[in-house]
């Protein structure tokens, strides 16, 4: 998890490498439909567009039927999701069908300013359509009243790392691997990789 500029998406290639577990984004599902005009995209490229959340109805689907691929079986690295509570509820419903669970929930943190510096510098490089600086102030707003609680809610569980997402791609993943190593050790415990 992470404000958007946060880093995931990038940091999300290192990991799923590293512990060999497809990395599903909903926002990369989401732009994927967008550009191939599907009737999902149709539905969500608005939403995108304007830094609007897309409903949770249509994301928990989404993201349930990804969770039930062949690739997937042996474990997943979630990228934008859950962002709201009842995705929360949701992912513990689709998982407990399937006596899964959360080994960790990683955020990555970086200041405001640093965020939407991040943000407009991609925007001009890439052209993301909700890069600019109007859509930009929406998603952090969606994620201060949305996401954060979702964190909170994590952490009351206790299966909350928190890292630090200032410096270069490297220093951040370096510090996601010493994060998510030993959980990762936890879990091929249970299985013969
Ligand atoms: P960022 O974190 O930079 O906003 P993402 O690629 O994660 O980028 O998300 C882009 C957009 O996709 C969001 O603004 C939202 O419209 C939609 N989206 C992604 N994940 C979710 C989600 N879990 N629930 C609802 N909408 C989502």
């Amino acid at each position: 998890m992470g404000a958007p500029g946060s880093g995931k998406g990038t940091q999300a290639v290192t990991i799923s490498a590293r512990y060999r577990v497809p990395a599903i984004s909903t926002g990369d599902m989401f732009r994927a439909a967008v550009a191939s005009g599907s009737p999902l995209g149709v539905q969500v490229k608005a939403l995108l567009d304007s830094g609007a959340l897309v409903p949770d109805e249509i994301t928990d689907q989404v993201v349930s039927s990804r969770l039930r691929e062949p690739d997937a079986t042996a474990g997943w690295l979630l990228d934008g999701y859950p962002r709201t509570l009842a995705q929360v509820a949701a992912l513990d419903s689709c998982l407990a069908e399937y006596d899964k669970q959360l080994n960790c929930v990683l955020v990555i943190e970086v200041p405001t300013e640093e965020l939407i510096h991040r943000l407009l510098l991609r925007g001009e490089r890439e052209g993301r359509s909700d890069d600019n600086a109007e859509t930009i102030a929406r998603r952090l707003d969606v994620y201060r009243d949305q996401t954060e609680p979702v964190i909170a809610q994590y952490a009351s569980r206790g299966i909350v790392a928190r890292v630090d997402g200032t410096g270069t791609v490297a220093e951040t993943a370096a510090r996601i691997t010493a994060a998510l190593d030993p959980v990762a050790g936890v879990t091929s415990r249970g299985c013969d990789c």
